[in-house]
């Protein structure tokens, strides 16, 4: 589903990515694990397209299609969704007018018609549930005021109405207190489909206690230095990243 093959990549003329190769198949949940400044952030944004961080070479793509190649709406369309570290607040806006207008941009990227104000709300109030969200809290100014555990209870909503095909979590985890890591990682288990893959960025294993990995990738110094089940997640929770900061 995502392959990326030795992916180079700059900000401001440092090379941050090194050469970074990574396949992750439909179905599958992977995990990049890595000490600070290793390129993990960096690997999330130049996936999805942001500005500012330049290919220098190699690869990537989703389901055979070029990204690089793509304006990041385009990337978003084709079903690519990068969840952010820290939720933009976004006074004025209704949590819900700015999801129903990501929905009709994604619909109108691919061709497909606006849903009705009807259709929306249908949607929206089954995920709404499912995902145990007060309905008044989407009428409210996107993230404005919400508690980190609100803020997060709202991106996995915006994640579950947008179905993305492809889903990157960025360390959603930091500071998150144990019952918001619980709704998110309840959230993200919850879109787990064959058609579907994930990679979840984290520093820490504790993440990994709830979304379990199908693999576990160790990204230091632009590279991937060592892949390996959930057990790997578990050797570095107890002897760090020492070993693999030297190996770079
Ligand atoms: P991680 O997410 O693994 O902590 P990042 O991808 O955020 O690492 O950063 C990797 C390296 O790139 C760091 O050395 C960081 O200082 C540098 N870097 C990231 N973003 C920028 C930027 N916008 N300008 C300059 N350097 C950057
Ligand atoms: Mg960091
Ligand atoms: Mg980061």
């Amino acid at each position: 589903m995502l392959s990326i093959s030795n992916l180079r990549a700059e900000v401001d003329g440092n090379e941050i990515l090194k050469g970074v190769s990574l396949e992750v198949p439909a179905g599958e949940v992977h995990a990049i694990m890595g000490p600070n400044g290793a390129g993990k952030s960096t690997l999330s944004y130049v996936l999805t397209g942001r500005e500012g961080y330049e290919v220098t070479g190699g690869t990537a793509s989703l389901d055979g299609q070029d990204l690089l190649s793509l304006e990041p709406a385009e990337r978003a369309a084709k079903g690519l969704f990068l969840s952010f570290q820290y939720p933009l607040e976004i006074p004025g806006v209704p949590a819900l007018t700015f999801i129903r207008t990501a929905m009709n941009a994604q619909r109108k990227a691919r061709g497909e018609p606006e849903m009705t104000a009807p259709e929306f709300l249908k949607l929206a109030k089954a995920a709404a549930a499912s995902l145990k969200i007060d309905f008044d809290m989407l009428k409210r100014a996107l993230n404005v005021g919400f508690s980190g555990g609100e803020k997060k209870r709202m991106e996995i909503f915006q994640m579950a109405m947008l179905s993305p095909r492809f889903l990157i979590l960025d360390e959603t985890d930091s500071g998150l207190d144990i019952d918001a890591l619980r709704i998110v990682s309840e959230g993200v288990n919850a879109m787990r489909a064959p058609d579907r893959a994930m990679l979840v960025i984290t520093h820490y294993q504790r993440l990994l206690d709830y979304i379990k990995p199908d693999r576990v990738h160790v990204l230091s110094a632009g590279r991937i230095v060592a892949s390996g089940g959930p057990e790997l997640a578990l050797e570095l929770e107890r002897e760090g990243y020492d070993k693999y900061a030297r190996a770079a």
